[in-house]
């Protein structure tokens, strides 16, 4: 796929204050450059939390319409939901909690973690009560200390045969979760590769063919070809962020972040110098100017914590936040020289190239990563589909 520029910042829909945008080709464009990378590794693409809060299903097609073969969620419910949009691709979701729904899931072809025996029981049960052998995927602990098997793996493997055996479960995948990733060098990412490795011997020793296997999230896909495995299963870097920011940035490797957040100014006033702005009087304005008022806030998602520090762009020039952030609302200083009116558009994430504010600077000011910025947008904010193929 060749890269097409974003597009320019659209009007927001009717009457809308505050709004999402979200590129659907720069998600398509980032799933083909992660897959020309790992090829002949293939993509799972991470659509969880609602396609880290660029929307579940326009996230998956356009995941998949960038060569994505498999798409990968964390809860049922989320796996549920593609595959009632229509989507039929090989779909993996690990998150359940006893009493889940999991004869529609098996019913529904999803793949289901199985990272427990109490796991294994409660999707062989249902297989048997549906009379349909159910497809999942051995996920092993090999140093998280999350989800997946650790001390018990032996018996979830001698389980898992007999319910292979039986014909209750089909053994499609095993894979596995980093806790370093993000620091490459770190001694812990070998040593969970050499349990993985183990793992997979083992289920080999055992006669039980492992399957497609996967280890890599974003930051192993970009930084350590030696985990690609069969699959790679990256969530933020479909979206276009640097799961290594410290290290490179998205444009380092060829991705481009998808999701801008703009507003309106509500308010365009005169302000003397002097002047406490916003809860708290955390800033003071030094000198006549001219204030704007924002109409989005931590409600919407802006991080609090960026008070007095998250970015702005108001008609290309960089601004801080003035103050606190409020619930509904952030104010700006724009100067003395400020010309513009209410209706302006403010850009709170955008492009990087144009000087817009990006989701690592937020994450910066807040003192987070560029996952909590993205996934915490809120649902007051309408989203503005650009590009894509549906
Ligand atoms: C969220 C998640 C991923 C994707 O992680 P990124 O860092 O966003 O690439 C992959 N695997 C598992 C098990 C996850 O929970």
């Amino acid at each position: 796929m060749t890269p097409s520029p974003n597009p320019s910042p659209s009007m927001p829909p009717d009457g809308a204050s505050a709004w999402v945008e979200i590129d659907l080709d720069a998600i398509s464009h980032n799933v083909a450059t992660l897959r020309d990378r790992v090829g002949p590794a293939e993509v799972m693409a991470v659509v969880k939390a609602d396609g880290y809060g660029h929307g579940l299903i326009p996230s998956a097609r356009a995941a998949l319409a960038g060569g994505a073969t498999w798409l990968a969620v964390a809860q049922l419910a989320e796996a549920i939901e593609v595959r009632e949009a229509g989507i039929d691709a090989p779909l993996l979701a690990w998150i359940y909690p006893p009493g889940a729904d999991l004869a529609t899931a098996i019913g529904h072809d999803i793949d289901l973690g199985i990272g427990s025996i109490a796991h294994l029981r409660l999707v062989t049960d249902a297989a048997r009560a549906t009379g349909r052998t159910a497809r999942v995927q051995l996920k092993v602990d090999t140093g998280l200390g999350r989800g997946g098997t650790l001390e018990d793996f032996p018996e979830v493997v001698e389980a898992l045969g007999a319910a292979i055996a039986e014909g209750a479960v089909t053994l499609t995948g095993t894979f596995s979760h980093f806790a370093w990733a993000d620091a490459p060098e770190h001694p812990t990412v070998r040593a969970q590769q050499e349990r993985f490795a183990h793992a997979l011997a083992h289920l080999e020793r055992r006669g039980i063919h492992p399957g497609l296997r996967h280890l890599a999230n974003s930051a192993a896909t970009l930084t350590n070809p030696s985990a690609h495995f069969d699959l790679v299963r990256p969530g933020l870097a479909c979206y276009g962020l640097s799961p290594v920011p410290d290290l490179a940035g998205p444009a380092d490797f060829g991705l481009r972040p998808a999701m801008s957040v703009r507003a309106r100014l509500t308010l365009v006033k005169a302000a003397r110098a002097g002047q406490g702005v916003s809860y708290g009087h955390e800033y003071t304005t030094d000198r006549d100017t001219i204030l704007g008022v924002v109409p989005i806030g931590y409600a919407d998602g802006v991080p609090r914590a960026a008070s007095s520090r998250g970015p702005l762009t108001v008609g290309g020039a960089r601004h801080t936040v003035a103050g606190r952030v409020c619930m509904d609302q952030v104010v700006v200083d724009l100067g003395p020289t400020y010309a513009g009116g209410a209706g302006d558009v403010v850009t709170l994430l955008g492009r990087a190239d144009r000087g817009e504010p990006t989701a690592q600077d937020w994450a910066g000011a807040a003192e987070t990563i560029s996952y909590e910025i993205v996934t915490r947008m809120g649902p007051r904010l309408p989203r503005v589909l650009i590009g894509g193929t549906s």
